[in-house]
């Protein structure tokens, strides 16, 4: 079952060099989600071929523009290419006012639901949960009330006991309900449940994705052992002092958090625009946590 994510853009603040702010997709066997919604989303989107009806939610990590201001074109954007599915956003508390102000002003009609959630951003609550993901918030430490995101792939029994398949002579519908996790009923009324028709489920992977924020251990607790951890790195660490004033963090910072959640990889990103490669970053977080990835514009990382 595909499990990635694509990296959109990796700017902290704003937009240049034809590199956008914070904003990636996930990709779970072929349910798409948005986090975060940087200006030019919709570009990248584009860009990298993602088909944009498919994107089922939205989570927003907080209310600084280089993670939320390319919401309102993506969601008129969703009306002109005649989405009819509903549309989930998360985010902080005011992004309903906001998004309904923007939509208010241009009349915007959009001809599909919008189910704004807003999030309490002071503890961790599972906010959202379809057939692929469960998704529960990370309280983050910020200048402005922020949330981080854990996913989790639902845990759900895909492997089938071929040889009990064939002892009850299956059809397709009842392997199906099998796959779903339901249990059937046979016609002489014997019931086969779904837990003895399938194998030991895999592990089901978790990815956490946490910006911005300052270094904050007690988010280690709720990260323990995901298989990737997003985590901002504004800064190298020669810039601490600014990234404790700014509440942001610093490639250490991160490092040190992965190591503590016992992370499978830490990718870095949200890099400050004085920075004219991210080389650095690379080089000082395999010094603390050696599975440090940095990331890219259309990089996609299996999770
Ligand atoms: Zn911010």
């Amino acid at each position: 079952m595909k499990f990635e994510v694509l990296i959109l853009g990796t700017n902290a603040a704003l937009p240049h060099n034809n590199k956008i702010t914070s904003a990636q997709v996930l990709n779970a066997d072929e349910y798409l989600y948005l986090l975060d919604c940087g200006e030019g989303t919709q570009m990248k989107l584009e860009k990298f071929k993602v088909r944009k009806n498919k994107i089922k939610a939205i989570f927003i990590s907080h209310l600084h523009g280089d993670h939320f201001f390319g919401l309102p074109g993506l969601l008129t954007s969703f009306g002109h290419h005649h989405r009819k599915d509903p549309l989930h956003i998360f985010g902080p508390v005011g992004i309903t006012r906001y998004v309904q102000v923007v939509l208010d002003t241009c009349q915007a009609f959009l001809g599909y639901d919008v189910r704004i959630v807003e999030t309490d951003t002071a503890t961790s609550q599972i906010i959202y949960t379809d057939q692929k993901i469960q998704v529960s918030t990370i309280p983050l430490k910020h200048r402005i009330p922020t949330n981080g995101y854990l996913i989790r792939q639902v845990e759900r029994p895909y492997n089938l006991d071929g040889e009990k398949i064939k002892k009850y002579n299956l059809s397709i519908e009842q392997i199906r309900q099998i796959k779903d996790g339901k249990d059937i009923y046979l016609s002489e009324g014997n019931r086969l449940r779904w837990q003895d028709m399938t194998l030991t489920p895999v592990k089901q992977k978790a990815y956490a994705y946490c910006t911005d924020t300052v270094y904050d251990e007690t988010i280690v607790a709720l990260i323990n052992g995901v298989d990737l951890l997003y985590h901002e790195t504004t800064y190298l660490d020669d810039m601490s002092k600014e990234a404790q004033e700014r509440m942001h963090s610093t490639i250490s910072d991160a490092a040190k958090i992965a190591v503590l959640a016992g992370a499978g990889k830490l990718l870095t990103g949200h890099y400050s625009g004085r920075y004219l490669t991210t080389d650095d970053f690379l080089h000082a977080g395999k010094k603390l946590f050696e599975p440090t990835l940095l990331s890219y514009e259309g990089l996609v990382i299996p999770i």
